[in-house]
C-alpha cells in the first residue's frame, strides 16, 4: 500500500481523472498528493482534494513560471493553503540548470513567499531544486523551515547530507528504476525514515515504462526498486513511508 507524494494530475479531464485514480488504486496506491505548478492549476487541485478519498494538495507555483506573478498573488496562494484537503505549500523553489528560466532574484522572491504563507498556516513545503540545491538549502535555513521535502532530488551527495542534517526530508521518483541507477549513491545514504516516494505523474516514468506518460498506479515499481536498493521487503519500506508520510505532511 501506497501513497504518491508527488502527481501532477490537474490536465487530466475529469474521465480520465476518475480512472486514474481507480487504476492507481487497484494497483495499491491508495492515496496522493495532487501537486500544483501555478495559480490556476493550484485552484483545480485544490477543489479535487478529498481527504476522505486520501486525495490531497500541494498548492503552489513552480519557479518556471516566478516571472509571471500578477499583483495579488501571494493572497490568492494563502486564500488556497486554507482549503480543506490542502497538506502543503508547493511546488516552489529554486532551478539553476538553464539560463531560459526566470532569474535567480525573482525566483528566490516567489519562493520565500512560499515558505512565510507555509509557516503562517503551519504547512510543510514541497521543494524543486535542480541547480541550485545550495541556495534552496540555505533559505530554508534562514528561514527556519521545520518541514520540507526535496521532491525528485537529483543533487549532490554533501547537499543531500545537509538537508538530512537540517531535519528535511527527501523524495526519489522513477529515476531510481533506470539502468545503473544514477542516485543509488543518495539512496543508500539517506536513512529510511526521511525518504518518501513520488511518480512525478506525467514526467519520469519507471523502467519499463520510460517515454510513456506516468501514472500513480506505477508507484509500486519505484517502491519496489527503493526496497531492493536498501535491501529491505517491500512491506518493510512501504509502511515506513507511511509513517514519513505521516511526519512530514500530517496525514
Ligand atoms: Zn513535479
Amino acid at each position: 500500500m501506497w501513497i504518491d507524494t508527488h502527481a501532477h494530475l490537474y490536465d487530466l479531464d475529469t474521465d480520465s481523472y476518475n480512472a486514474c485514480i481507480s487504476e492507481a488504486a487497484d494497483a495499491g496506491v491508495y492515496g496522493m498528493i495532487d501537486t500544483a505548478t501555478s495559480l490556476d492549476n493550484a485552484s483545480i487541485v485544490a477543489a479535487r482534494a478529498c481527504p476522505e478519498k486520501r486525495i490531497f494538495a500541494a498548492v503552489g507555483v513552480s519557479p518556471f513560471v516566478a516571472a509571471e506573478l500578477a499583483d495579488g498573488w501571494r493572497s490568492k496562494l494563502e486564500a488556497l493553503l486554507s482549503l480543506p484537503g490542502v497538506i502543503a505549500a508547493g511546488e516552489t523553489g529554486l532551478d539553476g540548470s538553464n539560463p531560459c528560466y526566470p532569474s535567480m532574484p525573482l525566483q528566490e522572491a516567489a519562493f520565500k513567499a512560499h515558505i512565510e504563507a507555509a509557516a503562517k498556516k503551519n504547512l510543510p513545503i514541497v521543494i524543486h531544486s535542480r541547480g541550485a540545491e545550495k541556495r534552496a538549502i540555505d533559505m530554508c535555513k534562514s528561514y527556519r523551515v521545520t518541514h520540507a521535502v526535496f521532491h525528485c532530488y537529483t543533487g549532490s551527495l554533501p547537499d543531500l547530507k545537509h538537508l538530512l542534517d537540517c531535519g528535511w526530508h527527501v523524495s526519489f521518483s522513477g529515476i531510481i528504476t533506470f539502468k545503473n541507477n544514477p542516485l543509488a549513491e543518495l539512496v543508500d545514504f539517506a536513512p529510511l525514515d526521511r525518504i518518501l516516494i513520488e511518480t512525478d505523474t506525467p514526467y519520469l516514468a519507471p523502467v519499463p515504462h520510460r517515454g510513456q506518460p506516468n501514472r500513480p498506479a506505477w508507484l509500486p515499481i519505484i517502491g519496489t526498486a527503493l526496497a531492493g536498493q536498501k535491501k529491505i521487503p517491500v512491506e518493510k519500506a512501504a509502511e515506513q513511508i507511511a509513517l514519513n508520510m505521516h511526519e512530514v505532511f500530517g496525514i
